[in-house]
């Protein structure tokens, strides 16, 4: 933390919009970035209800904050008050990093090249010309299908509990790319698993803890399988454990979330991000 002699009346400020959002871990890997390469800046979270979040974003432009990042239940909501949105950002229709250029306010979505880096981790080649499952179709889900799409994906399988969000999911995305889309049952997942190479799951499901239900069943999981787990907790989460001890190449949600604070964090100051730094952050844990 930075202690009173190291604020300076010129200190930029930015932060991140939700609600909730104490929990966020993005003001520890910023600030870590922030401190590591000296730069006079300070990332805070700001908790905004619903009804807010109008007069926020007035704040924004009337205090010259530099940028946020937007997290739930803002990022769609977020779409009216801006004044331009990146590509990627209109394809997906929601924003989690807002830029503020002078007052402008451009939205960007860097869930997509966080998941499309942490993919690569595990596939220095990303998923081009690979056969893909998505379990889930909300926010996250078709920032990953987008991110598929946009590596050249050979085809996109979405399964999610409420079928219709999948089937609406592909039928959008059908018009993204070159990539198949298809809709499946949960009771064709099985089936899916054994057909794909890269599983991902993007739902809420799988959290550490006591509910041990899992988005995939990973009694189908192999060691030819790379597994992208979008949850995140301070250890492995229960999918990527058992994925492990298939023999499969495993990330979760930690390495997605770094590489869009990554790529959030380039936009606003227009540096090369100390990479190791920011994931760093997370690994140690502090505050
Ligand atoms: P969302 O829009 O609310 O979507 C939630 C998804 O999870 C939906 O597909 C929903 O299915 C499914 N789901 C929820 N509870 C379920 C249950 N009990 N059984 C089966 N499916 C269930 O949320 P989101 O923004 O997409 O986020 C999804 C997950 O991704 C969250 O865990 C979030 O923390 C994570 N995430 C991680 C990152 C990262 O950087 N690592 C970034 C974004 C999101 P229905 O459609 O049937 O409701």
């Amino acid at each position: 933390m930075s202690s009173p002699e190291t604020l300076t009346a010129g200190r930029g400020v930015l932060g991140v919009i939700g609600h909730p959002v104490s929990h966020s871990m993005s003001p520890r890997i910023h600030n870590a970035a922030f401190q590591a390469q000296g730069l006079d800046l300070v990332y805070v979270t700001f908790d905004v209800p619903i009804d807010r979040l109008s007069a926020a974003m007035a704040g924004i432009r009337a205090l010259g904050i530099r940028g946020v990042n937007v997290t739930l239940p803002h990022k769609q909501a977020v779409l009216p008050h801006l004044d331009g949105v990146s590509r990627l950002a209109d394809r997906v229709g929601a924003v989690n990093t807002i830029v503020n250029d002078d007052g402008r306010l451009v939205g960007h979505n860097t869930d997509v090249l966080g998941f499309q880096k942490a993919l690569r981790s595990l596939l220095p080649e990303g998923a081009g010309g690979r056969r893909c499952l998505v379990v889930g179709a909300g926010g996250a889900a078709r920032a990953v299908v987008a991110a598929l799409v946009e590596d050249g994906a050979e085809q996109v399988w979405v399964s999610n509990r409420t079928h219709e969000r999948a089937v609406q999911l592909c039928a959008v995305a059908s018009a993204w790319g070159r990539t198949l889309c298809e809709a499946v049952t949960l009771g064709r997942v099985r089936e899916v698993i054994a057909a794909a190479e890269v599983l991902v799951n993007a739902t809420s499901l799988g959290l550490a803890g006591p509910v041990k239900e899992l988005a995939l069943p990973v009694d189908t999981v192999h060691s030819g399988h790379v597994v992208v787990d979008l949850v995140y907790s301070d250890s492995a989460t229960p999918l990527v454990r058992e994925a492990q001890m298939r023999g499969a190449s495993t990330a979760d949600g930690m390495e997605m979330l770094v590489m869009q604070a990554v790529e959030s964090y380039g936009l606003w100051t227009g540096l090369k991000p100390p990479v190791d730094v920011m994931l760093e952050s997370v690994r140690r844990g502090e505050g």
